[in-house]
């Protein structure tokens, strides 16, 4: 199967063959330098002089854990949100009590950092802004560099779903302003779903401990703590951390710019791929995301049939659309263990299916 949804991901065969490794002491010396070593060079990935902390988690559970370390209830959060994933963030928010205030914009459209700005000057309690780097839903990268420097300008807290970017497209936090940036190891990490990766600049320490809502598995103080001696609070998904080290050496082996480089170029080849067969790009392409595109249902074809005759014919797995989505946009994901020769082949069966249903066969 040519799996090409935005996660899970495929992944490289040295990385499930790490999953296949025999069990160790999750408090004993080899963990203990697994972590250490990895935590060590997601450091440098995500460019902080912060934390990394890993939860054994999906990614949703990462963004729950930014939030009940970053407010407490009754808080007044900005929600800055242009898509499904950015509204999830803000009922996540909503769960735990915070007086969230959305801040929306249209699906397919990027976030505009002008807005931030003037909505954090209109409610100066304000105290955490939470946004999404790259819009699964739309296939939309916001412009983080700007939204975090209007953030900063106000000196709030910023938090970042980074889940489909983080390791594919360059994100650097501290530079950006960014506080605590969420990540998912299914995406572009090339590793099986089960970590969140959770980055926390130096700055946000002294905000987060005057956060109070309720936690407990998610305590970002107690991660931080068992982490520096070389443990996690509670057992972790150990099989994923020998993924994630064998991963981390496939991206040093590449480089990490030149991983960044590769997920553009297969970017632009799968959008000009999308273009050539005479469909149509959903988002605004200035925006257009290196790690998913976003495809309008091509006239009178429906998005389900069009997926499984793509899927039953060609082994070729692409996505639908998500929430008010759903029917008129597909997706394809292009990230983590990808190639141009994979986007290829997409386009093949793509081509293939599309003459075929205009034959009405
Ligand atoms: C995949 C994804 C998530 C997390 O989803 P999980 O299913 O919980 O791993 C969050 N945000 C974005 C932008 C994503 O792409």
């Amino acid at each position: 199967m040519n799996l090409r949804i935005p996660g899970p991901t495929p992944c490289p065969p040295e990385v499930l063959e790490a999953m296949g490794r025999q069990m160790i002491n999750h408090r004993g010396p080899e963990f203990k330098a697994l972590l250490m070593d990895v935590l060590a060079r997601m450091k440098k990935i995500c460019q902080t002089d912060g934390e990394v902390l890993i939860f054994t988690c999906s990614g949703t559970g990462g963004m729950e854990a930014a939030i009940v370390n970053s407010i407490t209830p009754g808080d007044h959060v900005l929600s800055v949100t242009n898509g499904s994933f950015g509204d999830r963030f803000a009922k996540i928010a909503d769960a735990f009590g915070a007086k969230t205030q959305r801040l929306a914009f249209e699906w397919g459209q990027p976030v505009d950092p002008d807005a931030v700005r003037k909505a954090l000057r209109d409610d100066p309690q304000i105290r955490v802004v939470l946004t999404t780097h790259n819009e699964t839903s739309t296939g939309v990268t916001n412009d983080l560099a700007a939204i975090g420097a209007a953030v900063r300008e106000f000196d709030r807290l910023l938090l970042v779903d980074a889940v489909s970017s983080l390791g594919a497209i360059d994100l650097p936090m501290d530079k950006w302003g960014c506080d605590v940036v969420v990540t998912g190891s299914q995406k572009s990490w090339m590793v099986p779903p089960g970590l969140a990766m959770v980055a926390v600049s130096q700055r946000a320490w002294k905000a987060l401990d005057q956060a109070k809502a309720p936690r407990f598995y998610w305590d970002f103080q107690a991660m931080k703590k068992f982490q520096a001696t070389g443990e996690t609070p509670f057992t972790p998904a150990i099989s994923l951390y020998f993924a994630l080290s064998v991963a981390l050496d496939a991206i040093e082996k590449e480089g990490f710019p030149n991983v960044v480089a590769r997920h553009a170029r297969v970017a632009a080849y799968a959008r000009q791929m999308v273009k050539d067969l005479g469909l149509v790009i959903f988002p605004n392409e200035a925006y257009a995301s290196n790690t998913v595109t976003a495809i309008r249902a091509p006239e009178g074809i429906e998005v389900k049939s069009l997926l499984k005759a793509l899927r039953e014919q060609h082994g070729v797995v692409l996505a639908g659309g998500q929430g008010r989505l759903d029917g008129s946009i597909f997706r394809i994901g292009h990230l983590g263990y990808v190639s141009e020769a994979e986007m290829e082949g997409v386009g093949r069966a793509l081509k293939a299916v599309l003459s075929q249903i205009k034959a009405g066969t």
